[in-house]
């Protein structure tokens, strides 16, 4: 009935990314079969998943598996699975209606250069059967709807209408009309070859149809039956040389055509083998089949445990991040759970913790009851345990990496992130999580170091380890709390990811030092009793000039004291032990969800230090001594704190009124007489009435300079 056909559109960038597959010249079209194969497997998986709670969900169909037929008459290449089957919703939902994240991200790594072989990892596999036939026909039966049928020549749109014909039992047949151009898909040698290739791990047995021939003793007069596809068959007369040949009835021999099906991927599952027996190709064949990855694994873990609790695991580290990484929480095909070699389930997600969950590979357990469910597994005390090895060796294998720079730098660039959320979120195994992390440093110069690296280089005199957060390498090195440092040989650790906040906020001591911030209040740094004599003698000179600055600045600074930490900077603003760094600060008002009732209540808490051997501060000490009340110093006091919020890396609640106060600046260096250009607009409390000439300092002369 032609009104049970519906019609729909497919989802734009869908329309947009079959138009690009079926319009772009690639020739590797091979790996549609291996996309069309992994779709298979995945619908076996989910079937068996949930048999395993449900084994009447079989009762559509015991056997599972994969078959592929190739008619090279009718140029159709079909693939039957008698997986999980798709819903009629399902079709229209999965194979056309909803966009999907990957569809942009693939045409966009196309347009990159990216190959087309990596579209499994971006979940548009399917659409690869494009690029080998013009119409694809696909049949689904799920144990909850009727049989429907997809089918689209692309074009911006494909069609759904009920079954009638045979029934599938449950599960999907996908017929492949192929191009004129790609009968060689059509080849029994081909098709191996190809699956060798690429499907050769799938967990489930893969049958080719295959044409063979094979001679048949037939009665001489007996009507040829088998001859009904038209073929005819050689005869051959045996003659009479056969000795055995007593009967009188004469017998003649045909060859007989026949077609059988046979299975492609009879190797026994890898993770089952000797790891001595196993090359690395074999690995990285694995890994790929496993991944969707087009490149091979940058490491690879592969172990048993025996004793109390019996596993094998087989366990990879990508040589790339997926694209969303840490976008998509439900990742597919992370860890494979198997028990005594029968799949469980995909993305066993209690088998490893967030921080690894780059992590791809399969674990085999000989202790785990068969109809687990996701919920059993969470409470499950051998899983628990399990992982607790899982995570024992992946830190191993990441440690062994450390060992080849290259690699390790490559993995750090990648799943450094990782490494630091592990910091946050795994307690047990901080301390050799931190001995992973690298970071630049004063003294690490292009390359990064790692903490024990540091520590080996500390002073004998040296305490803590010192760090620095920031926005980046050169804004935390050119930092005027670095200075002092620096002069003085201590190596400072410069954290310039937003997430290194948060890893400090953990991480408070490395190998029995302390992480202490140079950006925060307290600071003490190495001296020896001539400087802390000088420091004491500084805090008296300068205790009153403290006091006014405070009174000026008010609530804008918690504390106004003398600084140890600085060398050409007049002055510079630290922040409370507790509360946030500017760099915190700046992180969290960048964050467009921000919750505005913890902004108030974290805020940094900013303390003003002042350098004691700056000609600045001195002048305004004298100033200060001279005359208290002094018009000009509460200007000039906050004009330095104003650009010292801007050097400490703090942003400035009101730019315009500092603004205005450089422009007034400006005018002095130029000689321009005040009034002349005053907009009325401004409303700044702070009028100059008279600006000061602060003869023969550097920041002022260097206003003449200004044009
Ligand atoms: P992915 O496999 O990454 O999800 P695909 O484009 O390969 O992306 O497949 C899209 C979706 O179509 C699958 O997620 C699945 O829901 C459905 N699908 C495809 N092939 C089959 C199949 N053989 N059996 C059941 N569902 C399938
Ligand atoms: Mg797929």
């Amino acid at each position: 009935m032609a009104q049970e056909v519906e019609t729909f559109a497919f989802q734009a960038e869908i329309a947009q990314l079959m138009s690009l597959i079926i319009n772009t010249f690639y020739s590797n079209k091979e790996i549609f079969l291996r996309e069309l194969i992994s779709n298979s497997s995945d619908a076996l998986d989910k079937i068996r998943y949930e048999s395993l709670t449900d084994a009447s969900k079989l009762d559509s169909g015991k056997q599972l598996f994969i078959k592929i037929i190739p008619d090279p008459e009718a140029k159709t290449l079909t693939i039957i699975d008698t997986g999980i089957g798709m819903t009629k919703a399902d079709m229209i939902n999965n194979l056309g209606t909803i966009a999907k994240s990957g569809t942009k991200a693939f045409m966009e790594a196309l347009q990159a250069g990216a190959d087309i072989s990596m579209i499994g990892q971006f979940g548009v596999g399917f659409y690869s059967a494009y690029l080998v036939a013009d119409k694809v026909i696909v049949t689904s039966k799920h144990n909850d709807d009727e049989q429907y049928v997809w089918e689209s020549s692309a074009g911006g749109s494909f069609t759904i209408r009920p079954d009638h014909g045979e029934s599938l039992g449950r599960g999907t047949k996908i017929v492949l009309y192929m191009k004129e151009d790609q009968a060689e898909y059509l080849e029994e040698k081909k098709i191996k070859e190809i699956v060798k290739k690429h499907s050769q791990f799938i967990g489930y047995p893969i049958k080719l149809l295959v044409q063979k021939e094979r001679d048949r003793e037939i009665d001489d007069d007996e009507p040829d039956d088998n001859n009904a596809a038209g073929d005819k068959p050689k005869i051959e007369d045996l003659g009479e040389d056969a000795d055995e040949k007593a009967t009188d009835k004469k017998k003649k021999v045909i060859k007989e055509k026949y077609s059988e099906d046979e299975e492609l991927n009879k190797t026994k599952p890898i993770w089952t083998r000797s790891p001595d027996d196993i090359a690395n190709e074999e690995y990285g064949e694995f890994y790929k089949s496993l991944t969707n990855d087009w490149e091979d694994h940058l490491a690879v873990k592969h172990f048993s445990v025996e004793g109390q609790l019996e596993f094998r695991a087989l366990l990879f580290i990508p040589k790339r991040a997926p694209f969303d990484l840490f976008e998509n929480k439900k990742q597919k095909n992370q860890i494979k759970l198997y028990v005594r070699r029968v799949f469980i389930m995909d993305n066993c997600e209690d088998l490893i913790p967030d921080y690894l969950n780059f992590i791809r590979g399969v674990v085999d357990s000989e202790d785990l009851p068969l109809n687990i469910s996701r919920e059993m597994l969470q409470q499950n005390k051998i899983l628990k345990v399990i992982k607790k090895h899982i995570i024992k060796k992946m830190l191993e294998t990441i440690e062994d990496m450390t060992e080849d720079k290259d690699d390790y730098k490559k993995f750090y660039e990648q799943f450094g992130k990782n490494i630091k959320l592990g910091i946050h979120e795994d307690t047990t195994n901080r301390k050799k999580l931190a001995s992973l992390l690298r970071f630049y440093t004063s003294a690490s110069g292009d390359e990064m170091c790692s903490l024990p690296d540091y520590v080996s280089r500390m002073k004998e005199n040296q305490k803590d380890i010192y760090y620095i957060t920031g926005e980046s390498k050169d804004q935390v090195a050119t930092s005027s709390f670095v200075e002092k440092l620096k002069k003085q040989g201590l190596e400072v650790v410069y954290m310039i990811e937003p997430i290194d906040e948060y890893v400090v906020q953990q991480l408070k001591e490395f190998d029995g030092r302390n992480l202490v911030s140079v950006t925060k209040e307290g600071l003490e740094l190495p001296v020896d009793a001539d400087e802390k004599k000088k420091l004491e003698d500084n805090m008296k000179k300068y205790e009153g000039l403290c006091k006014i600055i405070k009174d000026i600045l008010d609530k804008r600074v918690e504390k106004v004291s003398v600084s140890n930490r600085l060398v050409s900077s007049p002055c510079c603003i630290v922040t409370s032990q507790y509360g946030w760094t500017a760099n915190m600060e700046r992180i969290m008002k960048a964050q467009a969800l921000r919750d505005t009732s913890t902004m108030g209540y974290m805020t940094a808490k900013k303390h003003l230090e002042i350098n004691p051997d700056h000609s600045i501060i001195e002048n305004l000490r004298i100033r200060a001594e001279k005359d208290k009340s002094d018009r000009s110093l509460k200007d000039l006091v906050m004009l330095l704190f104003e650009t010292s919020l801007l050097s400490s890396g703090f942003s400035l609640d009101d730019p315009m009124v500092h603004a205005h106060r450089i422009h007034r600046m400006i005018k002095l260096g130029l000689g321009i007489e005040e009034d002349e250009n005053v907009s009325s607009d401004y409303t700044v409390e702070e009028v100059y009435d008279d600006m000061p000439q602060l003869e023969g300092d550097d920041d002022v002369s260097r206003m003449e300079e200004v044009d």
